[in-house]
């Protein structure tokens, strides 16, 4: 069976290889010159670093398995230190054992230091007060607010998720972002238990690891193992419409230089490309209202200075809303978060990555004030910098996003489509990879 395979992103590339193992003739075609999309590499003082995902999500075991099936099961590392969170007057480790932040004993000494004596009893009041409507709350901020209380969202809460996923509590629905949280709030009848009951149920250990060199490796790893099997990856070629043969089976793939006959496709493009590629394979999703793009800049700068060795703050700094006069919504100590950045640099020097909203420019003068602000330091001029901006044109926690993906789980696709990526199964190479290998399987009973 000929499968044609649009996007070379982790998606991509992990549903190209699992077909090919099974004996597909797979060819892929990559808009850019370089396949890996969100999964990328940068230089910056002479060292190879991630410019997109760092690390990935160990739930599940699924990035694991497929980084140890690829040969590099050696280099998996762990992250060293836990993230601080910077609040209006001071700057204090996160606690551990939460959700998305949201603390399982809420008059724990490491809460207490985050929200102050007031805010953890006000927050163990989720204890005492019993759940009366289930279903009741379907947005995340009025959630944590009415159980716990405003400290807990603005100082624990917030930092979590809009750094991590960019979106405002009081705006992402619970069920989008912590699919188990309200059936989890039934069963146990408080917030904070039915955090201790997830976490009770995730694994042991850390919760994310990346890999020595960079997670950029597993891209080239998947390359390598795709010309081992024979698919032929095209880059610098742009899928322009992916068209359903109109009597029987089979698919002509358009691109600017020529069009594929083929027998199966996996769009794994991402989000908006994707719902202009099923234009005819699905009219009735390509014609609901787009999501709002969600566009960011990472920011690494390289520092000389000794007072960094210390790691002052951990693996790195959320900021919390009350922290103003600093854009970076976050920063990463690079250096310290991974030890085989830091064995790669000479003694002193550091990296960090810092996070921006939007695409707009950062000064020099800004981006060093902000990385002051955050480590509580007051940093040299870098030696060097290197920029980043990035695209989600369908972020997955979006409103149109989800309505966008449940009017394609209902549409009756032409047989032998599948459509993977983050968009459709989740931000984050856990997901996206699980994603992926369901996609290709999807395909499976067609092959020889
Ligand atoms: C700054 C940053 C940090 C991140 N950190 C982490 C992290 O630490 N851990 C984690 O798990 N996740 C992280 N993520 C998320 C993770 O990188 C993504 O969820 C994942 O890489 C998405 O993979 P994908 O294949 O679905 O999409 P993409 O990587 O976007 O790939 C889609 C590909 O399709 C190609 N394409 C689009 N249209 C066409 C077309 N018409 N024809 C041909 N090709 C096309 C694109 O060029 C692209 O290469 C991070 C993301 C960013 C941006």
């Amino acid at each position: 069976m000929r499968v044609v395979v649009v996007g070379g992103g982790v998606a991509g590339l992990v549903a190209a290889r699992r077909l090919a193992l099974r004996g597909a003739a797979v060819t892929l075609l990559e808009r850019r010159e370089r396949p890996g999309g969100r999964v990328a590499r940068g230089q910056v003082a002479g060292t190879v670093v991630d410019t997109g995902a760092e690390s990935f999500a160990v739930r599940g075991g699924t990035v694991r398995g497929l980084l140890t099936d690829l040969g590099l099961e050696a280099d998996l590392v762990d992250p060293a230190g836990s993230a601080w969170v910077a609040l209006g007057n001071r700057t204090v480790p996160l606690p551990a054992g939460g959700v998305l932040g949201i603390p399982a004993s809420p008059l724990a000494d490491d809460v207490r230091r985050v929200v102050d004596w007031p805010g953890a009893l006000r927050a163990y009041a989720d204890r005492l007060v019993p759940v009366l409507r289930v279903g009741r709350y379907d947005r995340l901020g009025p959630l944590v607010r009415g159980r716990m209380g405003q400290r807990v969202l603005e100082r624990l809460v917030a930092p979590v998720v809009e750094s991590v996923y960019g979106v405002d509590p009081d705006e992402v629905e619970v069920d989008a972002i912590a699919p188990q949280l309200n059936a989890a709030i039934t069963a146990t009848g408080s917030l904070s238990a039915a955090v201790l009951r997830l976490r009770s149920a995730a694994p042991a250990g850390s919760a994310v690891q990346g890999v020595r060199g960079g997670v950029a490796r597993l891209v080239d790893a998947l390359l390598d193992d795709l010309e081992r099997f024979g698919v032929a990856v095209r880059t610098g070629q742009e899928v322009l419409g992916v068209h359903p043969e109109p009597h029987g089976p089979g698919f002509t793939v358009v691109t600017p230089g020529e069009d594929l006959e083929t027998d199966a496709v996996v769009v794994a493009a991402d989000g908006a490309a994707a719902f202009d590629l099923l234009r005819d394979a699905a009219p009735t999703v390509a014609e609901l209202p787009r999501p709002r793009p969600a566009v960011s800049r990472s920011v690494v700068l390289a520092v000389d200075d000794a007072r960094l060795d210390a790691a002052p703050r951990g693996s790195g700094v959320l900021r919390a809303p009350s922290f103003t006069g600093v854009r970076a919504t976050a920063l990463t100590h690079v250096t310290a978060k991974w030890a085989w950045v830091g064995a790669e640099l000479p003694a002193g020097r550091h990296l960090l990555r810092l996070a921006y909203r939007g695409p707009d420019e950062v000064d020099p003068a800004a981006v060093r004030a902000d990385a002051s602000a955050l480590t509580g330091l007051d940093l040299p001029e870098p030696t060097d910098r290197l920029d980043t901006v990035w695209v989600d044109s369908a972020p997955p926690l979006a409103p149109e996003t989800r309505a966008i993906r449940a009017a394609l789980d209902a549409a009756a696709l032409p047989p032998r489509l599948a459509v993977t990526g983050s968009w459709r199964t989740g931000t984050g190479l856990a997901s996206v990879v699980a994603g992926a290998e369901a996609a290709a399987l999807a395909l499976e009973p067609d092959l020889p």
